[in-house]
């Protein structure tokens, strides 16, 4: 049973799955897995005829931790310690949150992902979170000790469970309680301004060990994805469901801690570091319905290592496979394969409207109009008249991901047919033996590669060093894509015209 099937076997009432993600910076890959992880629960949810709602919480009343080292220094020095939503943008007009939000929410579009996105400023704004406020700071005492002893860790004396936002400076760090009458929490400021926040306006915040349990207890949450660090043995899932249970009295959400997901070679995903490939534009490079491939093939519980690279292209084959499975075309591998990739896949792919992903990067760096590629197509078992919007996409995806991601021995490009190439002796033999009986090879992959390496037994030469034969002819390289695959692409005429005007400069 798939993973996200699993987790949700067991239950009958309607459910609330929730999510958060801080707009503190890029919403990256590594983020998706917070969403997708949340996404799959309702999805398999919804499949089993449960009841679900399904929420991502955009933290953006948190304040700005630091100077992030892809801000700049002297712009954002003022803004630490101000909440994300009232600060500007690194760039253009709008707030800093709603800056690294949209390309997050048009990604989330792409991928076909609907979400009640909800804005934490939002729920103070609106008073949703006033009572829960108030229960926590008629609790102090209660609280510090549930904090304090599932944490480990002790807090100063002033502490308290509530950020007021100085209304003079504008910070949320530097501000400490001096009061509390409801619905009015007094403070002094370190800038040296004292006054009261309304908790039933966004004029300060929880802090995270207690908005956690306050956004279940708000939003009847039932179901929460969260990465390891808050899963940690006295972390803010231990000290959330303590404080849920003693001082909210509610049970706390059924968690699900997920792994990290890495960028292979260069480590941890991290917002705060640039470390990151943004969610917004791996949709870019890659086939949209891989980001949700990526995240639904893997248990929560095992790392990623997310490769842009050749990698990017082994898992679009790996999906491939299992669209297969899933179509009877192939037979599965694992038990889940077709229900991963029923959870994936964007629209319905019947077998003969797509072509496969690695072969259209083979076929668009031969093609150039689009009329060529699906002529290319057809013959390749592509059965629509033009290409789909889906197929369009496919198109500027493997565009896109050539330019940017591919490695060298992925990328090509044909040489004009004019190009004069020096050959060696055993080349020429070579090139010679093939264009002589190129009119009697079936066009066909299989019997041009048995063909060419008839050839190369024939003048006991490596195979190796034959293939590079064609590879120097045509495209001016030792090496490319599958000799029989590659020719069997490019028109037989085209072919031996090339030879002939290469050879006859030998
Ligand atoms: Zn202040």
């Amino acid at each position: 049973m798939h993973w996200a099937d699993a987790f949700v076997k067991d239950l009958t009432e309607k459910q609330t799955v929730s999510t958060g993600i801080s707009p503190s910076g890029h919403i990256h890959v590594g983020n998706m897995r917070e969403i997708l992880t949340g996404y799959f629960f309702h999805r398999a949810l919804k499949d089993r005829g449960v009841e679900s709602r399904f929420i991502y919480l955009c933290d953006d009343i948190d304040p700005l931790r630091k100077v992030y080292p892809f801000l700049k220094k002297e712009e954002y020095e003022q803004h630490v310690g101000k909440p994300l939503s009232s600060i500007p943008a690194p760039e253009g007009e709008g707030t800093y949150s709603e800056y690294f939000l949209r390309p997050f929410l048009e990604t989330l579009g792409t991928i076909e992902v609907k979400v009640e996105v909800i804005r934490s400023t939002d729920l103070y704004r609106d008073g949703v979170f006033a009572k829960a406020t108030d229960i926590v700071m008629n609790n102090v005492p209660r609280i510090r000790e549930i904090l304090e002893t599932v944490s480990g860790r002790k807090l100063e004396p002033n502490w308290a469970p509530y950020n007021p936002i100085c209304s003079s400076c504008g910070r949320i760090n530097s501000t400490s309680v001096t009061g509390y009458t409801f619905p009015y929490v007094d403070y002094t400021c370190k800038c040296g301004h004292s006054g009261k926040s309304d908790i039933r306006k966004n004029e300060g915040k929880l802090p995270w060990r207690l908005e956690w349990p306050a956004k279940w207890f708000a939003l009847g949450v039932t179901i929460e994805p969260f990465g390891k660090d808050h899963g940690a043995a006295g972390g803010s899932y231990d000290t959330g469901k303590a404080i849920a249970e003693e001082i909210f009295g509610i049970k706390a959400p059924l968690p699900l801690t997920y792994e990290r997901i890495l960028l292979k070679g260069k480590g941890v995903m991290h917002s705060s570091t640039g470390n990151v490939i943004p969610a917004s534009e791996m949709v870019q490079y890659a086939p949209p319905e891989i980001l949700r491939f990526l995240i639904a093939r893997t248990h929560p519980s095992r790392h990623i290592d997310f490769d842009p690279g050749l990698g990017l292209l082994n898992l679009v084959d790996e999906y491939e496979r299992y669209r297969n499975v899933f179509y009877g075309l192939e037979e599965a591998a694992g038990e889940d394969d077709a229900r991963t990739y029923e959870l994936s896949r964007l629209v319905e792919e019947k077998p003969d409207t797509f072509v496969s992903f690695r072969h259209l990067i083979t076929l668009v760096q031969i093609y150039t109009t689009d009329e060529q590629l699906l002529g290319a197509m057809k013959r390749s078992g592509y059965g629509e008249s033009k290409l789909s919007p889906y197929m369009k996409n496919q198109v500027k995806v493997a565009k896109a991901w050539l330019e940017k991601y591919a490695p060298d021995q992925v990328k090509f490009s044909l040489l004009p047919q004019d190009t004069k190439v020096s050959l060696s002796e055993q080349d020429v033999a070579l090139a010679r033996s093939f264009q002589e009986k190129i009119g009697e090879i079936e066009w066909t992959p299989e019997a041009i590669h048995n063909a060419v390496h008839g050839f190369i037994k024939e003048q006991n030469l490596e195979p190796k060093a034959g293939f590079a034969t064609f590879y120097k002819i045509l495209i001016g390289k030792e090496r490319g894509p599958r000799l029989g695959y590659f020719l069997s692409n490019l028109d037989r005429v085209n072919v031996q015209r090339r030879l002939e005007i290469v050879l006859s400069g030998n």
